[in-house]
């Protein structure tokens, strides 16, 4: 049973297992020859850790993602870095995506020669996302889908820690290879989660370091964009796209590695198809905005009622919400409509 709605920076996840996680960082670790685990804490953060990966090359050397950039952060990756003998000039990074949990020490890190993997979206994104522009654009788009005006700018979709500095971006697109020791990894572009999203795939030796795309006992929010259409049907299709690999180990941005992946992606495909249902049957009673649907979904929170939860987990709620909504609405399956200042969905 998937639920529980939390705050994970900037977006909502669904909890299984709370009690399989400590809380604490585990020991920096070897999970593969040459690829090093380094738990990144998250002090008060559901997520508890974001997984850093340090790949060691004979020259130079690859670090997937780095955690928030918080004095905490930094402190456990130094240390770890320090730990497998890997200095900081010789290091280039890998971006899976922009949330802050992932990218937010890289610009503090990186080196001027260093190079910063990224996809081109998500990179872009990452500038324009912290900017007051993007936040009032956000704040019309949920305004749209019914989320209360006078609640808007609260405060609840703070972008703390997001680097909204220019760095050395290296673009990759889908096939592009980065070669790190004996490792001869691919570009696989995921979007879904993020507009912009990448995996890295090593067929040689059936390696995914999957992000955010893939997680064991969290399901990875999927949430509106302000000009994004349907990132729930983006997110299907990305995960589709790793049916199709022979993957022997996950090595994902959270929590555990995953070693049958593909039961845990018809695991995630089972959960969005159990939300999509839910949401039809809430439209039987009429038409309605996102915002009106989140607050009849199913949510674990220790709250009455949704009128009384707090107001980020109605944000990241109704932003899910319009994520299935939008999905249902590209497959014919709702009608969606304006009424006034407020897009409504219903059925046919
Ligand atoms: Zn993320």
């Amino acid at each position: 049973m998937l639920r529980g709605l939390q705050s994970a920076g900037r977006y909502m996840i669904y909890f299984k297992n709370m009690d399989k996680v400590s809380g604490r960082s585990a020991m920096p670790e070897e999970v593969l020859p040459d690829i090093y685990r380094i738990e990144v804490p998250l002090p008060k953060n559901p997520l508890k850790y974001t997984n850093a990966y340090l790949i060691k090359g004979s020259e130079r050397h690859l670090l997937v993602d780095t955690g928030f950039n918080w004095s905490e952060c930094l402190q456990a990756l130094k240390s770890g870095l320090k730990l497998f003998n890997a200095s900081l000039d010789k290091i280039d990074f890998f971006i899976t995506h922009l949330h802050g949990d992932h990218s937010g020490l890289v610009y503090q890190l990186c080196s001027p020669d260093a190079r910063v993997y990224c996809s081109r979206v998500d990179a872009e994104l990452l500038m324009e996302t912290a900017s007051p522009a993007y936040g009032r654009e956000s704040d019309r788009l949920y305004n749209r889908h019914g989320f209360p005006a006078n609640m808007l700018g609260k405060g609840y979709n703070k972008r703390d820690y997001i680097s909204g500095e220019f760095m050395n971006y290296v673009y990759l697109n889908p096939k592009d290879r980065i070669s790190v020791g004996s490792y001869r990894f691919e570009a696989i572009l995921t979007p879904g989660h993020s507009p912009g999203h990448l995996c890295l795939y090593e067929p040689f030796q059936q390696i995914l370091i999957s992000g955010d795309h893939i997680l064991d006992d969290i399901t990875p929010n999927i949430t509106a964009w302000p000009n994004v259409n349907d990132s729930l049907g983006s997110y299907l299709n990305s995960l589709e796209q790793i049916q199709q690999l022979h993957v022997k180990m996950v090595l994902p941005g959270h929590r555990s590695l995953i070693h049958n992946c593909a039961a845990r992606v018809r695991e995630l495909q089972e959960h969005h198809r159990v939300r999509l249902n839910e949401i039809m049957q809430i439209l039987a009673n009429g038409a309605q905005t996102a915002y009106q649907v989140a607050g009849s979904m199913t949510w674990d929170m220790h709250y009455k009622n949704w009128n009384e939860s707090p107001l980020f987990q109605r944000w990241f709620a109704t932003g899910e919400a319009i994520a299935h909504l939008e999905y249902l609405h590209n497959q014919g399956q709702v009608k969606k409509s304006s009424q006034e200042k407020h897009c409504l969905f219903s059925l046919p």
